[in-house]
């Protein structure tokens, strides 16, 4: 009998559990470590931010879920994985034993690398449901007085959609709170170009991109930098492409949302041979660390190269699409092992990306991530906004009824005229 155990039950972490019980069969033993009872599905939190779900909306008891599957659950939370003892050992003190380790802890928000950044600074977050539930009486505060707005992606973050995507959802929000006139608006990004997205753009995202800002009156400062951020006031430096600051930029707010660097959580981190400096978990095309073959990862937690050098540091992405595929990879890898086979499951890492605007969208797949591509699709329209509702409740549906199936993600790859899943991405 093998017992899997599974760190971390976000977006990769539970449908991981429940692909690898699939695969393995009876007989074998599945637990989820987790930190806390509860499942959240981060896509919606930029809408939580401006009062368009409730958390409860959102949420999926894990405790319920699981049992409901018969697996294991500890909601203590990791304080240390020692991979050489194959345990994990939980905040409480207990040890949880393991034959192989699937590691799913997403990002852990550097906030603390800037001055003021961050929820418990100066500038909101939706990275999490109770950032984005303080983003959200910031956000009302924000309508009842309206003034200057700054949203966007500090340097080293990769996860960029998010930032736009919130940046035209609150241009929604302050239109219908018809505010909108009042607020003027600014997207600060590290990138080297709006739409670049740590992919080096896709299809035309630079085009669309620029396009939708420039009709919604939002300004932007590319190559930025943000050097700290005081009460209502970011301090940003413009780099130029030989590194040196071109400019400096005094922006006042009234409300900022800006999304912060990534780096692997604290239970992981400087553990040789299993992390790179940035505490992300290293691994090879099969979703396995070179070093302790009974690890696995999966999700924002994984090293991924940047696409290529830019003036302001950026990152790759990791969105949900390519999340599932490391997902099915690992499970299938797993269960490879535990009949004594070698491991043989590619992940695509293909990037496919719904970005919400509140009314309309961006959408993106570029296969592979880096270009030149066989794959390199954007386009725009309303059937976005309501593709990112039928993931929502696609997903959570899926969490909740404990179905590992990813249907909605063959079907929108298929749509997409994308039938062959499994690419080999650059190790
Ligand atoms: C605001 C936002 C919006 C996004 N929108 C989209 C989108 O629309 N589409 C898309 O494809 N992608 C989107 N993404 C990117 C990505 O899909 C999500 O970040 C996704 O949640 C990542 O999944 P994950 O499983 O890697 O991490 P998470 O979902 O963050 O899950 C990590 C889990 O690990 C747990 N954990 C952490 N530390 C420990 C520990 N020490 N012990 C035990 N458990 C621990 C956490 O509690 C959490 O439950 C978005 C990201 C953000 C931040």
């Amino acid at each position: 009998m093998a017992h899997v155990v599974v760190l971390g039950a976000g977006l990769g972490g539970v449908i991981m559990a429940y692909e690898v019980q699939d695969h393995l069969g009876p007989g074998h033993k599945v637990t989820v470590i987790n930190k806390g009872t509860t499942y959240s599905f981060v896509p919606s939190n930029p809408w939580v931010a401006v009062g368009w779900r409730e958390r409860s909306d959102i949420e999926v008891d894990l405790i319920t879920t699981l049992a409901r599957r018969k697996i294991r659950f500890r909601p203590e939370g990791a304080a240390r994985i020692h991979p050489a003892e194959n345990r994990v050992e939980l905040t409480g003190g207990d040890s949880v034993p393991y034959d192989y380790l699937v590691i799913a802890t997403g990002p852990d928000l550097a906030f603390d690398e800037i001055e003021g950044l961050g929820p418990e600074g100066h500038t909101q977050s939706i990275c999490q449901v109770d950032h984005a539930l303080q983003a959200k009486v910031a956000f009302d505060n924000l309508v009842a007085k309206p003034g200057p707005v700054v949203i966007g992606a500090v340097q080293g973050a990769s996860c960029f959609g998010p930032a736009y995507e919130f940046t035209f959802i609150v241009d929604t929000a302050l239109r219908r709170a018809k505010v909108r006139d009042q607020v003027p608006m600014t997207f600060v990004t590290s990138e080297p170009y709006i739409g670049h997205l740590g992919l080096d753009g896709v299809g035309d995202t630079k085009g669309l991109l620029e396009s939708e800002m420039r009709e919604h009156h939002i300004k932007w400062i590319t190559n930025a930098r943000v050097k700290s951020v005081a009460d209502g006031m970011m301090h940003v430096e413009e780099v130029a492409g030989d590194g040196s600051v071109k400019a400096t930029h005094e922006l006042p707010f009234s409300f900022s949302m800006m999304l912060p660097a990534f780096r692997g959580v604290e239970a992981v981190r400087d553990i040789e041979g299993l992390t790179n400096p940035r505490g992300f978990i290293l691994v090879d095309k099969h979703q396995q660390n070179p070093t302790f073959r009974n690890i696995f990862a999966i999700g924002v937690g994984v090293a991924i190269p940047p696409t290529g050098s830019t003036p302001v540091p950026v990152g790759v992405p990791k969105t949900g699409f390519m999340i599932e595929s490391m997902v099915t990879a690992t499970a299938m890898n797993i269960a490879s092992l535990v009949e004594g086979k070698e491991p043989h499951e590619v992940a695509t890492w293909n990037a496919v990306c719904l970005a919400d605007f509140g009314d309309s969208g961006v959408a993106f797949v570029a296969q592979p991530q880096i270009p030149p591509r066989n794959v390199n699709w954007s386009s725009s329209g309303k059937w976005v906004h309501y593709a990112k509702i039928g993931f929502e409740k696609y997903f959570l549906r899926k969490i909740r009824i404990g179905k590992s199936e990813p249907f909605y993600e063959r079907l929108a790859l298929k749509a997409l005229g994308i039938d062959k899943l499994k690419v080999t991405h650059t190790d």
